[in-house]
Formats: C-alpha cells, sequence, structure tokens
C-alpha cells in the first residue's frame, strides 16, 4: 500500500519550483535575458576560490578513506573542533566539539533539532512570514505547527500576538533570521525581548522551551544592520547553520546544529542527534565536503552583489510607489502587491515576465517576494517591467 500522506503532498506542490520551472520553459521561448526570474533562492555568485582548491586538494588525496570514507555519525572530529573554534571567536561563547553536530545543509539541522526538542503532539511556533518548507519539517516529526500572524509595519516578532499563542505544549519556537521571505533581520531588542518573554513562560510551565535559530543567511547582513547572534542572549538555544548561501554551495549540501554550551543539556542533544539520523536516514553528511568547509569557516563568497540589488530595487520599487520594510540582510524583498490577491498580482505580473512569488504560503497574503540572486543588469533592467505593471493599477 502506497502512503497516503505523501499521496496528498503532491497536490501541495512548491509554488516557488513551479514558477521557476514555468520561468525554464518561457525563457526557451523568449531567451534567457528577457526572463525576470526572482522564484528561486539559489545564490548567483562563485564559491570562493580557496574552497575549489582546497576540495581539488583533498580529492586529489592519495588517502582515499580519509576523504571518501564513512563520516562519523556526529561529523568528522576535526571538522567539529574547527566549527565550535570559529563559533566561539566569532560569538564569544564556549562552544567545543561536542557542542556541533554536521548536517546536510540547514534542512538537515532543522530534521535534528527539532526532532531533538519536540515530539508528537507538541506545539512548535513559528513567526510569520516564514519559509514554507517549515510545514513539512514540523508534521514530518508529528507536531503542530502554529504561525503568529506578521508584523507589517517593521517585519520584526509581534509579541502582542506572540504571547496569545503560547501554550504549555509549546516545546520550540523556530526564528528565522535574517529572514526568508522579508529579507528583515531581528534587532537585539527583538531577541532580548524574545528571549525574557521565554524565560518567564519556561517558569511559569516548568519545562524548557527551545529557539530553534534557523541561520543560512547569516552572513548577508547589510551595512550598519544589528544583526545579533541569538544564542548569545538565550541559554536554550540550537542554532541550525547551512554554508549554502554564505559560501554559495547549496548543491554540496553542508551545514550544522550548534547547541549553545551553556545549556546543562547541549552535549546529550548533539549525541542524540546521532540517534535521530539513525531513524530518518539523514546521516555521516560528505566527509570530502566537510573537511573543504572547515578550511574556510571564516571566508564567505563575495556576496556584496546582494545589497547592491538590494537597494537598487528598494529604491526603484518605492518609486513606483511599492511599499516595504526594507531588508536588512539575506537576498530576498518583500513588497507588498498593489491588489489584495497577490495570486492575482503575481499572475498579472507574468504579463511583463516578471516571476515574483505570492506570500501567501509565507504566512503573509497580499505581499510578495523577490529573490535577487540575479545579475544586476537584469536587476536593472526589470524596474521597467515593473514600471508597467505599476501602470498597469493606476
Ligand atoms: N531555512 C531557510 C529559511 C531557507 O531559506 C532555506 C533554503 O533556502 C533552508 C532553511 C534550507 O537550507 P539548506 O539548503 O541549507 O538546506
Amino acid at each position: 500500500m502506497i502512503a497516503e500522506e505523501f499521496k496528498q503532498m503532491l497536490s501541495q506542490k512548491s509554488v516557488i519550483r513551479e514558477l521557476a520551472e514555468y520561468a525554464t520553459e518561457r525563457a526557451k521561448q523568449i531567451g534567457y535575458e528577457n526572463v525576470f526570474d526572482y522564484s528561486l533562492g539559489n545564490p548567483s555568485v562563485p564559491v570562493p576560490q580557496a574552497f575549489t582548491d582546497k576540495l581539488v586538494e583533498l580529492a586529489s588525496s592519495k588517502d582515499s578513506m580519509a576523504v571518501h570514507g564513512y563520516s562519523p555519525s556526529l561529523g568528522i572530529t576535526s571538522v567539529r573542533e574547527k566549527v565550535a573554534a570559529s563559533l566561539s571567536r566569532r560569538f564569544g561563547l564556549n562552544y567545543k566539539k561536542e557542542h556541533i553536530f554536521m548536517t546536510s545543509g540547514a534542512a538537515g539541522a532543522l530534521a535534528h533539532a527539532l526532532r531533538a526538542v519536540a515530539t508528537s503532539g507538541d506545539e512548535v511556533i513559528t513567526f510569520a512570514p516564514f519559509f514554507p518548507e517549515y510545514t513539512p519539517y514540523v508534521h514530518g516529526l508529528g507536531a503542530v505547527l502554529k504561525v503568529v500572524p506578521p508584523d507589517t509595519e517593521t517585519m520584526q516578532v509581534n509579541f502582542e500576538a506572540f504571547e496569545k499563542m503560547l501554550s504549555p505544549k509549546v516545546s520550540a519556537v523556530l526564528i528565522n533570521t535574517p529572514n526568508n521571505p522579508s529579507g528583515a533581520v531581528y534587532s537585539t531588542e527583538t531577541i532580548k525581548k524574545l528571549a525574557s518573554f521565554l524565560s518567564q513562560k519556561e517558569k511559569e510551565y516548568g519545562h524548557d522551551i527551545y529557539i530553534i535559530s534557523d541561520e543560512p543567511y547569516r552572513e548577508i547582513v547589510f551595512e550598519h544592520v544589528d544583526a545579533p547572534y541569538t544564542a548569545k542572549y538565550y541559554t536554550h538555544t540550537i542554532t541550525c547553520y547551512s554554508f549554502s548561501k554564505s559560501l554559495s554551495l547549496p548543491g554540496e549540501r553542508i551545514g550544522y546544529v550548534a547547541v549553545n554550551p551553556n545549556g546543562p543539556d547541549a552535549a546529550l542533544i548533539v549525541n542524540m542527534c546521532g540517534q535521530i539520523s539513525r531513524g530518518i536516514g539523514h546521516n555521516c553528511p560528505p566527509s570530502l565536503i566537510q573537511l573543504a568547509v572547515a578550511e574556510v569557516l571564516d571566508m564567505t563568497a563575495d556576496l556584496s552583489v546582494y545589497e547592491t540589488n538590494m537597494n537598487i530595487l528598494y529604491e526603484g520599487l518605492t518609486k513606483l510607489g511599492f511599499s516595504c520594510v526594507k531588508p536588512g540582510g539575506t537576498f530576498y524583498i518583500f513588497p507588498k502587491a498593489l491588489e489584495e490577491d497577490a495570486v492575482a498580482f503575481c499572475k498579472r505580473a507574468l504579463k511583463y515576465d516578471l516571476i515574483l512569488v505570492p506570500a501567501d504560503s509565507f504566512g503573509c497574503p497580499g505581499y510578495f517576494r523577490m529573490a535577487y540572486c540575479i545579475p544586476t543588469e537584469k536587476v536593472e533592467r526589470s524596474l521597467a517591467a515593473f514600471e508597467k505593471l505599476a501602470k498597469d493599477y493606476q
């Protein structure tokens, strides 16, 4: 018998993937350069040369099993040590290898972190707008995902609504900053407030509440933006990191879980992740890639084009009458659609070969997301298409 649960998921396919497929087909008809494809968050800049060089060196190594053999289930020890040292140096917490678990990207990190602290029937809270894949991630473990409505004025946390939604059933709060899709970066004030609020609730409910901090965009923060490291402010924090965006290598599937070393269960949680892998078959990320990223931990790809693109779009779109909160990081911008129904708006945008993603599945109807990890000259050319689109609404 086939599993109905997954069969039914086929009817709820990712809107983003469908739009990206449409863009590919359209490019075949009118040329790639004429399609303004803002659908997919696929990084557009090359990996650092140092990473490529290391990869080539490792792949040419005579000790084949050291680079192509199975990784230990928690990750290669020397890699975990280097990740811990880098985090300690950067953020001032005393991470050791015992607090680090290597994963296949942020998706793998989230799959483990969620299972480590939440179980079937528990509630996990997140904040709109949110990454739509959180729904299957949380449902996959039998927990309930509760989504706090957005604060569209600031794209920070809507504390008033959050307070009403908290209950003793909540075991984890899943945050994503810098945020996909809004591009907002939670301020120190927001993180401190969230931490103090959850500490109070932990006392009131008599159990731990974990923050699972999803941070694949940690390194994509724009000039003068306050970007606190969440774990510094809250002991029960599990950081889920990915090199997909910072090093531009999403296809290599590499990231980690870092558990705040100040929590009494930090090392225990990492060991539990090794057991969780056994259950979900999502284990031992490639040794070669672990060893290569360990050599470039404090580096990033040249991410500057994202800020350039953001500034062009923010200025251009606001001039055309779009309203949006200025992104502090990522490669996403999140304007309000020019009609209430963002799905209809994005359909109309296709007329001008603008591929925009309606934000209904991000928990924020009426808005749309643009992933501007595309060439700057194309971003510039797309403004004429936006002008035509805006005229349709005058
Ligand atoms: N979390 C967020 C907010 C993302 O945007 C993504 C990918 O786009 C992921 C998690 C998954 O990242 P990875 O490709 O590293 O698994």
